[in-house]
């Protein structure tokens, strides 16, 4: 869409964040806003929520206050905003008392149209009154998931909330997530005590990643397989434990890759060191826990990987979405396999509220369906937002390679005649020993050596035991006992399968394996950033940028994004009028570094 010179949201979207268009329900949130009434927004991570408060901001004669969660998030927001020339501050607990005083200056002359605040800040002392003494104009909730205990991150001190409409019961509010089922939908508005709040939903699609589970096995080869074809891009390597991210970077910085680790035992300067050095581009690849990411706008990562299953959708969702702001393609693998869900299921089991404890669980329950589906992921995926995909979405590794199921039903009787065999006392591990003949301490320990079964499944691999067995759990054909021990137990069907009466189908395990392979092969081809039309003098801005990041001491994208980039690198803009044409350059940007960029091109067609 054009600018429309008459309309005023658009010449703001333009001078001040450099964008000629809004993208999908931008345009009508803002207007809602304005018209001063309380809103939802539903809006997956990279879908653009930031500007549905900041502009609003520009347009009202006073204060807009925003709490968000995270220091590192409200550092990044404020760097945006200042570097497009818009007057922003934050309070939080790690400014000194002479910073504080100066923005608390800035803000009684009305310097400053938006404050950032974590919700600590609010309930500390005398905050509120001093507040009142500000003319709010908007509030903003960020990552407002965090007020419902259906949600993933319940943060007590984010119900408390409700305080604010009590304080300021006149002014505008404006909730927003990226991460909300249908039950923490329906709470949001409520607990925020908002009056007849209009909810937004924006499709919670993102074509551009592409979603594909591995079995979680020889995690390492596959991992530094991924990042060598990324050479020099970035990409975040979730792990669950803190341990594991720092064995994961050694190992990675051991094979000459610039890695560091991220978890929340690290001391902060350590952590803001991994987290900017990140941002710039310095390091590659971070290993980290959850601990990492949550508002971090970097868009161009190119792909996360999950070294271990998250506990639910709603996280696993939030943090592969990470990956590809900028819209162009990336890629998403999480690692597969049922220890991780036994892992999440004695997280669970420690937690005394028997109502909270059943949400975790069957939150769990939908989280391993995915991982274990035969069908389109993005499907599920889309499903547990309520959304609808009618068609495959052809960028999963289901579509791109749909299952051929043979008959399992030998496969299956010999498992389950051992589990009889062994009155129902053994797990996974010690199955899959026994069906080999591995005579092991756990195997001769119960004389499991002596049953009719061992050995019986010699003739089959032991990764290819672990695939089928993880199967017919899927398939309902035996059970885990988590009571006892996680042992196997044969119910029903697995009674009919040993009589002849039932049938079972698998994938077989070549099938999984050749699907290995292809991704061996496509990660053997060299990854080219679509769009980049022109990319060498797209390198030449690119230094041209680091240059001026490290100059300012700010990260680079708060010069200009990835996005930006290559929009000018195509464009090619000779005048400062074309330079305000390229996608991301405002007013203030043009001003601060028109000439620059309009030499750097010039320089680089007279070469
Ligand atoms: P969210 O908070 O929803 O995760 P952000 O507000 O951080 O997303 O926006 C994600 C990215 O999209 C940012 O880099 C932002 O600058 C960019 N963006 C937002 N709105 C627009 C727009 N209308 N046109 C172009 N880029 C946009
Ligand atoms: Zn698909």
């Amino acid at each position: 869409m054009e600018i429309n010179k008459e309309n005023l949201l658009y010449q703001k979207l333009k001078t001040n964040f450099g964008y000629n268009s809004f993208r999908a329900q931008q345009e009508e949130i803002i207007e809602h806003i304005l018209k001063g009434k309380d809103t939802v927004v539903l809006m997956p991570t990279g879908g653009g929520k930031s500007i549905c408060f900041q502009l609003p901001s520009l347009m009202l004669d006073g204060l807009t206050l925003v709490i968000s969660p995270l220091i590192a998030l409200m550092k990044d927001q404020v760097q945006s905003l200042n570097g497009n020339g818009i007057p922003a501050a934050f309070l939080n607990s790690s400014q000194t008392a002479e910073s504080v005083h100066q923005i608390k200056g800035q803000l009684e002359r009305g310097e400053i149209k938006l404050l950032y605040v974590s919700p600590e800040k609010i309930f500390s002392q005398n905050f509120l009154s001093y507040l009142a003494l500000l003319k709010i104009k908007l509030i903003a909730i960020d990552e407002a998931h965090c007020v419902s205990s259906w949600g993933h991150h319940f943060r007590p001190e984010y119900q408390r909330l409700n305080i604010l409409k009590k304080h300021f019961p006149a002014t505008t509010m404006v909730a927003l997530t990226a991460t909300a089922d249908k039950a923490v939908r329906s709470d949001i508005g409520e607990l925020l005590g908002m009056k007849a709040p209009k909810t937004f939903l924006s499709s919670f699609d993102r074509p551009n990643l592409s979603l594909a589970v591995l079995p979680g096995q020889k995690k390492w080869e596959q991992i530094i397989r991924i990042v060598h074809k990324y050479d020099k891009k970035s990409g975040i390597i979730y792990c669950s434990s803190r341990k594991a991210t720092e064995t994961l970077s050694a190992k990675l910085k051991a094979k000459g890759v610039k890695a560091a680790c991220y978890h929340a035992g690290m001391m902060t300067k350590l952590k803001d060191k991994a987290q900017d050095a990140f941002i710039q581009g310095e390091i590659d690849v971070i290993c980290a826990t959850v601990a990492f990411g949550m508002g971090i706008d970097k868009p161009d990562i190119r792909y996360v990987i999950h070294h271990n299953m998250p506990g639910n959708l709603e996280s696993y969702y939030q943090e592969i979405g990470r990956a590809g702001r900028d819209g162009l393609a990336s890629e998403t693998i999480l690692f597969y396999s049922y220890r991780d869900v036994q892992t999440h299921l004695g997280f669970a089991s420690e937690i005394k509220n028997k109502e909270y404890r059943k949400i975790k669980i069957a939150k769990l329950m939908r989280m391993r369906d995915f991982a274990e589906a035969q069908i389109c992921r993005r499907k599920i995926l889309l499903s547990y937002f309520s959304e609808t995909l009618e068609e495959d979405c052809g960028n999963c590794d289901v579509c791109r390679n749909p299952p051929k199921f043979t008959d399992g039903t030998i496969h299956a009787q010999m498992a389950l005649s051992a589990i009889a065999r062994t009155n129902e006392q053994v797990g996974m591990s010690i199955l899959v020993d026994i069906l080999k003949g591995f005579n092991t301490s756990g195997v001769r320990e119960k004389g499991y050596q002596q049953i009719k079964t061992f050995g019986a499944g010699k003739g089959t691999t032991t990764l290819a035991w672990q695939l089928y067995l993880q199967q017919l759990l899927q398939l309902g054909a035996m059970e885990l006992d988590y009571k006892d021990s996680y042992n196997l137990k044969l119910n029903d069907f697995s009674r009919k399968i040993l009589s002849g009466t039932a049938n079972v189908k698998l994938v077989p395990y070549d099938i999984i394996k050749e699907r290995q392979e292809e991704q061996k092969k496509a990660a053997k081809k060299i990854v080219q950033e679509p769009q980049e039309n022109n990319p060498s003098l797209y390198e030449h801005l690119r230094l041209l940028r680091k240059e001026i990041a490290d100059k300012i001491g700010k990260p680079a994208f708060v010069v200009f994004g990835n996005a930006s980039l290559m929009d000018m690198s195509s464009k090619a803009p000779e005048t400062i009028e074309q330079f305000l044409d390229v996608n991301g350059v405002g007013k203030h940007k043009a001003k601060k570094y028109g000439s620059a960029f309009l030499n750097a091109i010039k320089e680089f067609k007279n070469q």
